[in-house]
């Protein structure tokens, strides 16, 4: 019986994750909104807020799992109810983080089980970083993860860093390729929401939420 040894948090801890991570991006669904706008279709902040509000809606049925299995229904969630390029992706990566997540978490099986999350993403979108989407934040995270060397404020900055980086990348996926030289100078809207979503987990596990 493998959900004998399955990773389990603190029943609250695990509310409070999830449940900081959802609220956050409803939170700023109209700046995704705004992101998306300039250089895309405008839904990112919408179709996000949908899906997180059904997260949020299995809330009490997710924190009664063992970890993974709570990422996976998140996954879940995110790929019946956020829809656009966004949805599957970051459905993609839910689920494969719930699949490859250890029995016992270190940081190297933790950051591990992150990667084969993130590859999980490079998959789905035939993409990689350097191409201004979410994986401009998501691999960096994963390469300061790997280090083992980066606090969790140091996490922080590198997210913040990472989706700031995007501004001056001209897209080569998702939507905003459409717009070539015009995608510079803006902020990818999946750059953002992935950063925001490092943010609410640091809060929690800083105490800060
Ligand atoms: P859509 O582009 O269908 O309107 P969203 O607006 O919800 O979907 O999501 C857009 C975001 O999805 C982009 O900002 C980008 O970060 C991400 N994205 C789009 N295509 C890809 C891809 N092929 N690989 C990785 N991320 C992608
Ligand atoms: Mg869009």
């Amino acid at each position: 019986m493998m959900e004998t040894f399955a990773m389990r948090l603190e029943p609250e801890l695990q509310r409070r994750l999830i449940k900081t991570v959802a609220e956050r991006v409803i939170a700023h669904a109209d700046e995704l909104v705004s992101l998306d706008q300039a250089i895309g279709d405008g839904d990112h902040g919408l179709n996000m807020k949908r899906g997180f509000e059904a997260v949020l809606a299995d809330l009490d049925k997710l924190v009664q799992l063992p970890l993974g299995e709570a990422l996976k229904g998140v996954g879940t969630a995110l790929v019946m109810k956020v829809g656009g390029a966004s949805g599957p992706l970051y459905g993609s990566l839910f689920l494969a983080l719930g699949k490859s997540l250890p029995d016992e978490a270190t940081r190297a099986t933790l950051a591990e089980a992150f990667s084969a999350a993130v590859d999980a993403v490079r998959a789905r979108g035939k993409s990689d970083a350097g191409q201004k989407t979410m994986l401009d934040v998501l691999v960096p995270v994963l390469a300061a993860l790997r280090e083992g060397s980066s606090e969790l404020s140091g996490l922080r900055e590198t997210a913040q860093r990472a989706a700031e980086a995007t501004i001056p990348m001209k897209a080569t996926r998702g939507r905003a390729s459409f717009l070539g030289e015009r995608s510079i100078g803006h902020m990818d809207p999946g750059a953002r929401s992935s950063a925001l979503m490092l943010f609410a987990i640091i809060d929690v596990m800083e105490g800060r939420q």
